[in-house]
């Protein structure tokens, strides 16, 4: 979620904050120096300048030539490794969480530490995806890719019933695995799980109608929705409008649905 709001300029720096929150100034609370930009935030101002020199990663060319992520990252994909690219991310989570830190909690900022703190937690989630620390019975979920000229959609939703407030999100993929795009929606009314993971999946319909894929798979662990669309009987269930609609679309679409 944090990378995915670099991307889309969405991270609450002072900058961003400015435009929407009339009394809040885009100044960097941190140095005072320059409007607080995730650019500035994560690596420029002057601490998080000290961060990347600790760390070693060769970004200071691209960093020079680019005021943005999505074009930071364009030009780091093809010289720096996965592994790399991967540390890159989680030091600059680091860095955000650390200047928050600073700012809202008035803790001091240290950049020594900050390095070896992101390589050990990597290792950590390395460990426990491994199976190193997880003893209980881990379930093997692998990702298959589809049959070529096929994108697969996979979903995954989250409802809390006490707030009424539900989210989803959607990752699609091609035969290689490449991620063409990655999407989430929050739905502030929404009814139930069941609900949640409909209007996911009609959104992704419609993303797929718009983008002119002709096949698509999609993949939910929601089976109770996925056997309601796949019925060919009217849905009679409380989001029955919502697989109505998910039915709807697929003239347009080649979709296999599955679990
Ligand atoms: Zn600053």
């Amino acid at each position: 979620m944090f990378a995915w709001r670099c991307y889309k300029d969405t991270l609450p720096t002072n900058k961003c904050l400015a435009i929407r929150i009339p009394h809040i100034h885009p100044i960097c609370a941190i140095c005072s120096r320059e409007d607080e930009t995730i650019m500035h935030a994560l690596f420029h101002s002057s601490w998080a300048s000290k961060v990347w020199d600790a760390s070693k990663l060769p970004i200071a060319n691209e960093l020079s030539l680019v005021n943005n992520m999505v074009n930071l990252l364009e030009l780091l994909r093809f010289k720096l490794t996965v592994d790399k690219i991967r540390l890159l991310w989680v030091i600059a989570w680091r860095i955000w969480y650390g200047g928050n830190a600073f700012i809202f909690r008035g803790e001091d900022v240290y950049y020594q530490g900050i390095v070896p703190y992101c390589g050990s937690y990597i290792r950590e989630v390395d460990g426990s995806c491994s199976g190193e620390t997880l003893t209980s019975q881990a379930i093997p979920n692998v990702w298959h890719p589809p049959l070529s000229h096929t994108i697969k959609l996979n979903y995954d939703g989250a409802y809390s019933e006490c707030e009424g407030l539900g989210g989803a999100g959607v990752v699609v993929r091609n035969v290689r695995g490449l991620v063409l795009v990655a999407a989430s929606w929050f739905y502030p009314y929404a009814m139930d799980p069941y609900s949640t993971e409909a209007l996911a999946i009609l959104l992704g319909m419609e993303l797929a109608v718009r983008q002119g894929w002709k096949s698509i798979v999609i993949e939910s662990d929601a089976e109770t929705v996925i056997n309601e669309i796949l019925s060919n009987s009217p849905s009679l269930s409380s989001y029955g409008n919502v697989v109505e609609k998910i039915k709807s679309l697929t003239p347009f679409v080649d979709c296999h649905l599955c679990v």
